[in-house]
């Protein structure tokens, strides 16, 4: 069982920077183990980013992160970048799930859940199968399995998208937008996955417009403001007693 004293995620004092433009101003954000914690916020309010800097998408421009048991300390100086083989392991031990779901169109939906597990777990093609077809079954997608993405509706893509995070037997799971590019009908068979994901215990990182949603699965929720966590706590406090106006504001502009 998870050991909710443990901490999954830990970030202090995150700045992320492109150029001028300070994306990410100073953001600190616990993630017990076996919890889920909800971004939410206005468009570039810096949500995709916080997310990218946690698997290293991003390298932030300073902080402390420390994330499935590596701990990473950024700093301009070049001996505070991580090196490759802590990029690894942090790699294995965090999956994204993308907005646009990111399959890899000339592999089939059992090749692009194997890869990454042969590739980068190092697992035998046999092993990556039998791995692989849990998780689509998991998904409800093992009937797919031989079917390449272009012939896959969205809310199927997403959920192989989802097994192929699954089967990389992550310790944490970032999702950023995970339904906002599908078809209104098939936003649900993915909340469904997810849901279902938050009910097993699993550790989760989630930015979504999904508010009830997010109020359902939610252990914590942050509200995001120009690279800044205006407002964090339970569901039913940043959905209801907000102390910062412009969430309240938010919220109620979406509900
Ligand atoms: P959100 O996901 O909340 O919409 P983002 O994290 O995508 O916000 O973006 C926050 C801000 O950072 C926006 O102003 C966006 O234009 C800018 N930004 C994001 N990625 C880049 C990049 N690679 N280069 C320059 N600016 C970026
Ligand atoms: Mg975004």
């Amino acid at each position: 069982m998870a050991n909710h004293n443990n901490l999954a995620i830990e970030a202090r004092h995150l700045v992320k920077r492109y150029a001028e433009l300070e994306v990410l101003k100073d953001v600190s954000l616990d993630v017990h183990e076996g919890h889920v914690v909800s971004i939410i916020g206005s468009s570039g309010s810096g949500k995709s980013t916080l997310l990218r800097c946690m698997n290293l998408l991003e390298t932030p421009d300073s902080g402390d992160l420390t994330i499935a048991s590596e701990s990473l300390a950024f700093s301009h100086a070049r001996r505070h970048r991580p090196d490759r083989r802590q990029l690894q392991r942090l790699r294995t031990q965090v999956s994204m799930v993308f907005q646009q779901f990111n399959l890899w169109p000339h592999l089939s939906v059992l090749g692009n859940v194997i890869e990454a597990p042969m590739r980068v777990r190092g697992l035998s093609k046999r092993e990556a199968i039998t791995l692989g077809e849990h998780y689509l079954e998991r998904v409800g997608m093992a009937d797919k399995r031989d079917q390449y993405p272009a012939y896959l509706s969205g809310g199927q893509q997403q959920r192989v998208a989802i097994a192929r995070a699954l089967a990389m037997e992550p310790r944490v799971l970032l999702f950023d937008e995970p339904t906002s590019a599908l078809d209104p009908e098939l936003v649900n068979e993915v909340l469904g996955v997810i849901h279902g994901l938050a009910d097993e215990g699993r550790t989760m990182l989630l930015v979504t417009h999904e508010m009830g949603f997010a109020r359902d699965v939610s252990h914590q929720v942050a509200f995001l403001h120009q690279g800044c966590v205006e407002e964090i706590g339970t569901p039913a406090h940043v959905f209801e007693t907000a102390t910062s106006e412009r969430c309240r504001q938010f919220v109620s502009s979406v509900a």
